[in-house]
């Protein structure tokens, strides 16, 4: 066992709303193996409650320092880390100018082993201990970053991105070495493959990853839902209603479909432990059709703004009540900061020319990038299931350990704040990696170096 004497910010699990947080200004969280041996936690709250309990545990204190949960990212692209800030007219000529030509070279297993350690050290610099990642189109590219996960204990989810049409010949799925199998259906052996090798494995996760359905056939959509249908733990990931040039296109190669959402649900692709990047352009029937299967977005407002793709409507999300959660988006996304993406997710709630404005308050945006993307994942401990984002007791001990007084200007903004939000607001709009003094990943309680 071992504990850990700090200020320390978590989400209340029966308390509404559950955007709301719990904080201790002298706190201790009490970290230990559960039954399978995974570091859990064991005891949080007040240390002058909880001190005499585990007087007996090794403790270390941190004076000045808030520890909180470990950051989710629900949606990233592992072979888009050499595009980021590529600038390009909209989201078409971007994958087509900059995206395709760099996720061609993640054919290579070597190239991508090479990526690999550099990728999964940048989240965890950043304090992000969970992530749904895009892999290539290539199974060398799924390999290189699951056997890195692996090597750090970091609990992550990838898959084979799923493109059988609408590409350059090499970012597509291969079609089998003989030549016996075209890449519509090599890509769907490809991916079940991986997936019987690495899902559930450690804490590692497998996503069914249709890329987009401009990027898919019919018979490659019809084959993922079919493989999501035997393997109903899997996740799926993909993207939706980005950009208008993007929705016209998809519109057009699956006319018979209400909207492009609907394409996924026609296709058996919405349900549960299905993430749907941006959703930006929705009615209130795509709103209903996410919340009735119980599907997430993945909001990337730094993508969002970077490509000019629009505005994730809040109000709307919530008057209609569908799950929802922060990610980078990175190479769209243009940093690996969770402070950076919910700083861009506030102006995104704050803009109010073309949907409702609201003032997203710093609980819910520090929420939507830990607790409430772990719950939109199905990390939330449920059902038995693994608990992450969080650090109430079960909770995996993934966390990060946060010095507010990083910059000249953080100790002194935050030095001022007389309540949490205040403090909370202070780091997200001062914060970036220099925040982020120590990453603690469970497990073996593997530590980070610090920066
Ligand atoms: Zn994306």
């Amino acid at each position: 066992m071992k504990a850990y004497r700090a200020a320390i910010l978590r989400f209340s699990h029966e308390r509404e709303p559950r955007q709301a947080a719990v904080f201790e200004e002298d706190g201790l969280l009490v970290l230990g193996p559960d039954a399978s041996g995974t570091q859990v936690v064991q005891a949080v709250g007040p240390y002058q409650e909880l001190r005499d309990r585990f007087c007996g545990v090794a403790t270390e204190h941190l004076p000045g320092r808030i520890i909180a949960p470990g950051f989710v990212d629900m949606h990233n692209h592992f072979a888009q880390i050499d595009v980021i800030g590529s600038p390009a007219d909209g989201l078409l000529p971007w994958l087509e100018s900059h995206t395709f030509p760099e996720e061609q070279r993640f054919s290579s297993a070597e190239y991508s082993a090479r990526a690999a350690p550099f990728f999964i050290e940048e989240l965890l610099r950043n304090g992000v201990t969970t992530a749904l990642s895009f892999a290539s189109g290539r199974s060398e590219s799924v390999q290189a970053l699951f056997c890195e996960a692996q090597r750090r204990h970091m609990r992550l989810i990838t898959g084979l991105c799923l493109m059988d049409r609408n590409a350059p010949a090499g970012v597509l799925n291969r079609a089998s070495p003989d030549g016996s199998r075209q890449a519509t259906e090599q890509g769907l052996l490809d991916s079940e493959a991986l997936l019987q090798r690495w899902h559930g494995k450690d804490r590692l996760g497998y996503a069914l990853t249709p890329r987009f359905a401009p990027s898919c056939s019919e018979g490659q959509l019809r084959g993922a839902a079919e493989l999501a249908a035997r393997h109903p733990d899997v996740w799926i990931q993909s993207h939706v209603a980005e950009n208008t040039d993007e929705i016209a296109w998809a519109r057009r190669l699956f006319p018979a479909s209400r909207s492009y959402l609907s394409i996924y649900a026609d296709f058996g692709l919405l349900r549960s432990r299905a993430v749907y990047a941006h959703c930006i352009h929705l009615d209130d029937d795509d709103r209903a059709l996410m919340r009735g299967a119980g599907a997430a977005a993945a909001v990337c407002p730094t993508s969002n703004l970077f490509l000019g793709s629009g505005f994730f409507d809040y109000a709307a999300a919530d008057r209609i009540g569908f799950r929802y959660g922060l990610a980078s988006d990175v190479g769209g996304g243009t940093s690996f900061s969770p402070f950076h993406t919910m700083l861009a997710a506030y102006y995104v709630g704050r803009e109010g020319q073309t949907k409702q404005g609201l003032s997203l308050s710093p609980q819910h945006l520090w929420w939507q990038h830990t607790a409430g993307a772990a719950s939109a994942l199905g990390l939330d401990g449920q059902r038995g299931r693994p608990a992450v984002g969080n650090l109430q007791v079960g909770c995996e001990a993934d966390f990060v350990i946060l010095n507010p007084q990083a910059t000249p200007l953080l100790a002194r903004r935050t030095e001022r704040a007389d309540s949490l939000d205040e403090l909370l607001f202070a780091m997200i709009v001062l914060g970036d990696d220099r925040l982020i003094e120590r990453t603690v990943i469970s497990q073996a309680l593997l530590t980070i170096p610090e920066n």
